[in-house]
């Protein structure tokens, strides 16, 4: 695969003129005081730009790129939701972008009580006993949720346990948290229906005794199917001596149906970036608060924003928690953003968004298994599920063609592809619960137009997009060595 970076003309891209200015700072009222020389880095040439050519160039920018704002973004496994407007407004509000994380806590009250009704609405929600809000993402929560059961198993003398279950279909997070908690993965089957094979998980456990740490299990799975043997898994791993940890990534199909900890799932994180529609993308920002039962509380991450006795809020480590686990106190926009969206659904509102993120799958898998194989089609979906970009008739095409190709047809995102490993030329879609019908239906239209231009030119596909800025990457170098800015391509260029 070729690098093809469709590179800017640097006459096009540079802009800056010396002398030209966009900002000018209002006459001081201090005295005068010069920078400090050593903050000061003479390397770096400042551009220097008119407001209105700043802001040419960033709106051009941005009409290159797709997000949730500008249309269907199916992105499996991700939840690419579209995150309402009002979750920004209440984000912008004075009271809390003008506070400061190291204000006195009788003056960030408020703040805190936004934090601890969240708490306890996820906690609603969930069914657990304690909510910390600390973690940054859902894999950071993961690594909170191991190192608690680590230090929890620890402390009952149980340290000798090493070893944490993981299905096959799970995501990649999972087998990297538990290394870098120390522990070790050892992988779980699924069976043909989907699930994760009872059998498998019978024989580690008879092979391992008196070494598994815990499971990590994904509800619905990724391949956006409700685990049909949740409570005996969770059963065999408590009579195991192990725990539990759940990856709530797939929270958008249970809500106001399951508690997790009502099967039996002891630990788990969510993203509230994907469930509770604050906007993700591009590593960030996000919040992955993690809830547990009630024997695991004390080892949670803090400080925890706590109700005292006279009603005030403050600041409270648990006993024995594994310490922090992030500066400050948690990515605090991001849980503005969740709460008002949950304030503004409800707990009906939030039962409907889950009813029609599931409704959403299934219609849509209906209609595109007619033209490619959906591997576990028999069974009713969750909030997603995964077909194959594969066409008994065009043995030369691909997912990845077909992931192209949707986007010289420009009314969609691509799906997730080549995940879950376990299906072969994964498409996986989730549509969410936010699209119409008609969105629905052009996106069913623009995947058998595509199976139709796979049966007579497939090159149209081996070479999409033709449209876009830029045309087939290099994954890996695109991945490993992005290049992000106008001044480090020239430096890579020199
Ligand atoms: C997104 C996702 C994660 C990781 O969450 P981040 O917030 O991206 O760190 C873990 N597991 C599954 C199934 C996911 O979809």
């Amino acid at each position: 695969m070729a690098l093809n970076i469709n590179r800017p003309e640097p006459t096009l891209f540079e802009k800056s003129r010396p002398g030209r200015r966009g900002v000018r700072p209002p006459v001081y009222d201090v005295p005068r005081a010069d920078l400090p020389q050593e903050f000061l880095r003479q390397d770096l040439p400042l551009p220097e730009l008119a407001e209105r050519d700043v802001v040419s160039h960033y709106v051009r920018l941005s009409r290159k790129n797709y997000g949730v704002d500008l249309g269907f973004y199916p992105l499996g496994s991700c939840t690419m939701k579209y995150n309402p407007k009002v979750n920004e407004v209440a984000a912008r509000m004075r009271g809390f972008v003008d506070i400061h994380p190291l204000q006195p806590v009788e003056t960030v009250q408020g703040a805190l009580e936004l934090m601890v009704r969240l708490q306890e609405m996820l906690a609603e929600i969930s069914g657990f006993q304690s909510v910390t809000l600390q973690p940054s993402a859902g894999a950071h929560g993961e690594l909170t949720g191991v190192l608690v059961i680590r230090k929890y198993l620890q402390d009952i003398g149980e340290g000798q346990r090493d070893i944490i279950l993981i299905p096959d279909s799970a995501h990649g997070t999972n087998p990297a948290t538990t290394s870098m908690a120390g522990l070790k993965a050892v992988e779980i089957q699924s069976d043909e229906d989907g699930n994760a094979d009872l059998r498998s998980l019978q024989a580690v456990l008879d092979k391992y005794p008196g070494r598994i740490a815990g499971l990590m299990i994904t509800n619905p799975n990724t391949l956006g199917l409700f685990e049909a043997h949740i409570q005996e898994i969770c059963q065999m791993i408590h009579d195991a001596g192990g725990l539990v940890y759940g990856d709530g990534a797939n929270l958008n199909a249970i809500m106001g149906i399951l508690r997790p900890a009502d099967v039996g799932i002891d630990i788990m994180h969510f993203n509230l970036h994907k469930t509770f529609s604050t906007p993700h993308g591009g590593g960030g920002p996000g919040a992955g608060p993690v809830g547990c039962v009630e024997k695991l509380a004390p080892y949670l991450p803090g400080p925890i924003p706590q109700r005292q006795e006279d009603g005030s809020l403050d600041w409270a480590m648990p006993a024995k928690s594994i310490g922090r686990i992030r500066s400050f106190w948690g990515n605090f926009g991001v849980l503005v953003r969740a709460y008002t969206y949950i304030r503004m659904h409800g707990a009906e509102g939030l039962r409907e968004v889950s009813e029609n993120a599931v409704l959403n799958a299934n219609y849509l898998m209906h209609h595109v298994k007619r033209t490619y194989p959906v591997p576990y089609g028999h069974r009713t979906c969750m909030h997603e599920f995964v077909a194959q970009g594969k066409l008994p008739d065009a043995p030369d095409v691909h997912a990845l063609d077909i992931a192209k190709r949707l986007i010289d047809l420009d009314n969609a995102h691509p799906p997730t592809i080549y995940f879950p490993l376990i299906v072969p030329e994964a498409l996986m879609i989730e549509p969410t619960e936010t699209e119409s019908k008609e969105t629905l239906d052009q996106f069913v239209a623009d995947l058998e137009q595509i199976a139709q231009e796979a049966r007579t030119d497939p090159e149209l596909l081996h070479e999409a997009p033709h449209n876009a800025p830029v045309r087939r990457l290099d994954e890996v170098q695109a991945a490993r060595r992005p290049i992000l800015s106008y001044i480090m391509e020239l430096q890579q260029q020199g």
